[in-house]
């Protein structure tokens, strides 16, 4: 194990990771240095946070390695072609992501880690997979990016069977070392490519979760990206008897788990041998049960079932799950009319698996497109909208997406960006409307341009719905 008393350890980036690793390398000995780009307020009262510790922090400046580093510790944002990393290369100074501090920092008895990945329902995974934990009477958290961090679930003093540990992109490019229990990659689609480079450098990064993993590499079976997650598992080197299962919306080939007649199936961990399939729950049991959703609680039931997990706990972990708010939320039926709330639907990916769970949809979308392109979005939504309503920075490119994808389509671009355009915005979706549609907020942007979070978005609309209804 790395030893860290009187060891030089840069901490790259104060913040949500920066803080407590700065800490927990204090306790343990090492002598600190927190290096941030940022000198501005926010910064300030959190270095005055550290150097009572005796944590030096040098605000302004993440660029120079600080003379005698022997490790750095970065925040997982962190790009991997800094300055600062370019001379941590040169001088031979290992760089290690908050991920991989934890899991270092672990006992080696302590909990295994389920591991899940992909471009969009991590969260929702990890919160269904530890609720069917929870449900089989193990003691177990949700942790990463959501709840516990990482950190605090390694060195804290609560006692864990399993941890269900949710990991970006960003996380597992940082991670060498990281060895899952079994890990899931939900599915690939491109996002954050100005980070990692290329499509396939972003793919490497996520394969790097089946790394060394014991007992399963859960892919997903209907990808029909490339390269499939499938393909992920296959590059990746795993233990001795380690198995690839893959869930299905289909039905399950043997050794998957999928979809027959309504129930959720496994055909992978079978306890009883005189049966070929092992019923989990119904389709019903899944919150909300939209295909996307679906394929969700498969990834989780996945890993709960490769830890061991019965079929009974799956059902009731899957029944006592749900959604976090701003994940395709109902919030009211005015008129007849639904009004769902999936504002974290920040990229065509996530927002094309939303459109696709309503049949008659009016759409309210835009915001910040980070680069994307809508025509395949809109192409294949078409026919189920009744109309759209644009909002934010780049609606443009979602209203030239519609002119050329779905002429017929009636849309109303709101040339504003005031907080009260969010009210006008559902008005002028109740009078797209008919009895029986669903507006559907899925910006497929980021909400940057016009709110503090995607968080603040969803809020601003479920208040303009009670507005309608009042
Ligand atoms: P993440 O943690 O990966 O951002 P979340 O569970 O928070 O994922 O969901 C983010 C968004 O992605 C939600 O708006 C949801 O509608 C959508 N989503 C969830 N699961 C999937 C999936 N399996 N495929 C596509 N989109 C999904």
């Amino acid at each position: 194990p790395f030893a860290f008393r009187g060891k030089h350890v840069t901490v790259a980036g104060l913040g949500v990771s920066g803080i407590p690793a700065a800490k927990v390398l204090h306790g343990l000995g090492a002598r600190v240095t927190v290096v941030n780009d940022g000198d501005d307020e926010r910064a300030r009262a959190q270095a005055a946070e550290l150097e009572p510790l005796g944590v030096t922090v040098r605000l302004g400046d993440g660029a120079t390695l600080p003379e005698g580093t022997e490790l750095i510790v970065t925040a997982p944002g962190w790009k991997p072609d800094k300055p600062l990393f370019t001379a941590a290369r040169e001088a031979g100074v290992p760089v290690w992501g908050d991920v991989e501090l934890a899991w270092r920092l672990r006992s080696p008895d302590s909990a295994p880690w389920l591991a899940v990945t992909g471009t969009n329902g991590k969260t929702t995974t990890v919160q269904m997979l530890a609720s069917i934990l929870k449900a089989a009477g193990l003691r177990t958290a949700a942790v990463g990016n959501i709840g516990v961090s990482l950190l605090d679930a390694v060195t804290g003093d609560e006692e864990y069977d399993v941890l269900a540990v949710e990991l970006s992109s960003y996380q597992l490019h940082w991670a060498p070392s990281l060895r899952a229990h079994s890990a899931a990659v939900l599915n690939l689609a491109p996002d954050h490519l100005d980070w990692h480079g290329s499509m396939e450098a972003y793919a490497a990064d996520k394969g790097r979760i089946y790394e060394g993993n014991r007992v399963a590499c859960v892919y997903n079976a209907d990808a029909t990206d490339k390269p499939s997650t499938e393909d992920l598992v296959r590059e990746a080197d795993v233990e001795e008897g380690c198995r690839a299962i893959g869930f299905t919306l289909g039905t399950p080939a043997p050794g998957q788990l999928g979809v027959v007649e309504g129930i959720l199936v496994d055909r992978a961990f079978v306890e009883d041998r005189q049966k070929n399939a092992q019923e989990l729950a119904e389709v019903s049991d899944v919150n909300p049960s939209a295909p996307h959703n679906i394929a969700n609680a498969l990834a989780a039931a996945a890993l709960a079932r490769a830890f061991g997990v019965p079929a009974a706990a799956v059902r009731d972990g899957l029944r006592a799950f749900t959604p976090d708010a701003h994940r395709i939320a109902h919030v009211a039926d005015v008129d007849g009319v639904a009004y769902v709330d999936d504002s974290k639907a920040t990229n065509t990916h996530a927002t094309e698996a939303s459109l696709a769970a309503y049949e008659s949809i009016v759409w309210i979308a835009g915001g910040l497109a980070k680069g994307a392109t809508f025509d395949e979005l809109v192409a294949g939504a078409a026919k189920r909208l009744r109309g759209a309503v644009l909002i934010g920075a780049d609606r443009a490119l979602i209203r030239e997406a519609l002119a050329r994808h779905a002429p017929e389509v009636p849309v109303v671009d709101l040339d504003r960006t005031d907080t009260g355009a969010m009210l006008q915005a559902v008005q002028e979706a109740r009078r797209l409307a008919r009895p029986g549609d669903t507006v559907l907020l899925a910006p497929a942007c980021a909400s940057m341009d016009m709110f503090t979070n995607y968080n603040k978005r969803g809020d601003a609309f479920a208040e303009a719905v009670r507005e309608l209804g009042t």
